[in-house]
């Protein structure tokens, strides 16, 4: 096999580093990407940057079309990928390992430290609920990474690197409490850089081990991690949930049809401080906190009672960080119609919640210029605030008792 033959096809795994199909194909198969489409601008602008880094030291041969098409027309004698287990990249590749023939694509490796299907319950049952998850992981435990990290053995230190150890020198120690304040530069920040690839968990958990910080926050960092790939998991075993809920009673649920409010959720426009905040840091930056991503979700769910697929599209078409596994899936424990959901009956109190967690509303003033000068206590009261701020689009209390309602109608 002469070493045109012989391909690596890099999807969103565009790192140099921990990488088990560049390693397969060896330094001198061709390095190949074929350009689809992104969830949105602020991905694709991350996708850029990690190839640009790749293309800086390895030539990448980029072709736009169809990989269904583009792939076979290079008459690859092998090809090497990263398994991609989203419902669509499963499709994708099935329809490209076809057209090639058997044995031609092989998958080395995944953007995950333990690939979705692996862990098995006593019953041989794939993990429904997380803690359990979490446990099996840990005793399952991840590989090391393959091969040296960046800045080792020629390796080039990309953004995405320097990001990550940014964290681990400045803001790992006290994650742990710090995660879920908003106003608070408190986490990582590398999700973006997880979904295009330009980092992988095995690495990070490996440098994680070793880094000089108390455990308590190492753990709490490496457990989010894990739900990243619990998500994955369940999504593998139960790819229908991308859209459908999780919980079948929910099939019947009394969902509104979306109409303005749906639009003034989406602009931060619903009087509701923390909710707007939230909502206006995604459209400006293509992020939002998680602390925050969950109220947004709640409020959208079941202040508004508008289904959580409208939620989780619009995330899909704004989120850096779009993963279809941990988006769907978030939105679906938001909602209360997922895997072990927060109790549907759990409804977020925005105004209380945003005292808890915003409490000067720093975060929120950062967001919503409007309510710059206001006191933090009428801010969370909502009252006498700015006339160019909107007004309460409903009145929570009542939302809060409608949303019993329904759930007691398919209880
Ligand atoms: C409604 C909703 C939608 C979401 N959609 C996405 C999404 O599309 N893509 C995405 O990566 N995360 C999503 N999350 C999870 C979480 O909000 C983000 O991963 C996190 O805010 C990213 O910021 P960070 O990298 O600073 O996180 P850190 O706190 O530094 O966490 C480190 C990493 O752990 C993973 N992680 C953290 N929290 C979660 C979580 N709750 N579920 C799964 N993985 C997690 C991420 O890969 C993250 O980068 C969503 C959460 C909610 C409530």
């Amino acid at each position: 096999m002469s070493c045109a033959d012989r391909i690596v096809w890099l999807r969103r795994d565009l790192r140099l580093h921990d990488h088990p199909a560049l390693a397969a194909g060896g330094p001198d198969a061709r390095v190949v990407v074929v350009r689809e489409p992104a969830a949105n601008g602020f991905q694709r602008a991350l996708v850029d940057a990690a190839l640009d880094e790749v293309r800086a030291h390895r030539t990448v041969e980029v072709f736009d079309g169809d990989p269904r098409e583009v792939i076979p027309g290079l008459n690859p004698a092998k090809v090497w990928v990263s398994a991609d287990f989203t419902p669509s990249g499963l499709a994708r590749d099935r329809a490209v390992s076809d057209a090639l023939g058997p044995g031609v694509m092989e998958a080395a490796g995944s953007a995950y430290a333990v690939d979705p299907g692996i862990l098995r319950t006593g019953q041989g049952g794939h993990y429904k609920v997380f803690t359990p998850f979490y446990r099996a992981w840990c005793d399952y435990g991840a590989d090391d990474p393959v091969g040296g990290l960046p800045g080792e053995d020629g390796l080039p230190v990309t953004r995405a690197w320097r990001d990550w150890c940014g964290f681990l020198r400045d803001r790992l120690d006290g994650y742990a409490e710090n995660r879920d304040i908003p106003a608070i530069d408190g986490t990582s920040r590398i999700s973006g850089w997880l979904a295009v690839g330009a980092l992988h968990p095995r690495s990070l958990l490996a440098t994680l081990a070793v880094a000089d910080a108390p455990e308590d926050d190492k753990e709490a960092f490496a457990r989010e991690l894990v739900f990243r790939e619990f998500y994955a998991d369940f999504l593998h075993h139960r790819p229908e949930t991308a859209h459908s809920d999780v919980n079948p009673r929910f099939a019947g649920f009394r969902w509104n049809e979306s109409g303005s409010e749906f639009d003034l959720w989406a602009r931060g426009r619903t009087g509701f401080p923390i909710v707007d905040a939230g909502m206006r840091q995604l459209a400006a930056t293509g992020w939002m906190h998680n602390r925050v991503r969950m109220l947004v979700a709640s409020f959208l769910t079941k202040d508004l009672h508008l289904p959580w697929q409208a939620g989780a599209e619009h995330f899909r078409r704004h989120l850096v960080d779009f993963d279809v596994a941990s988006n769907q899936h978030s939105w679906q424990w938001c909602a209360g119609t997922g895997t072990d959901a927060s109790p549907y009956f759990r409804v977020f109190n925005p105004m209380a919640q945003g005292k808890k967690f915003d409490p000067d509303a720093r975060y929120i003033t950062r967001w919503v210029p409007e309510l710059r000068g206001v006191p933090a206590g009428d801010i969370h009261a909502i009252r006498n605030l700015p006339s160019e701020y909107p007004v309460p689009i409903v009145d929570h209390a009542e939302e809060r008792r409608d949303a019993l309602a329904r759930y007691e109608e398919v209880r």
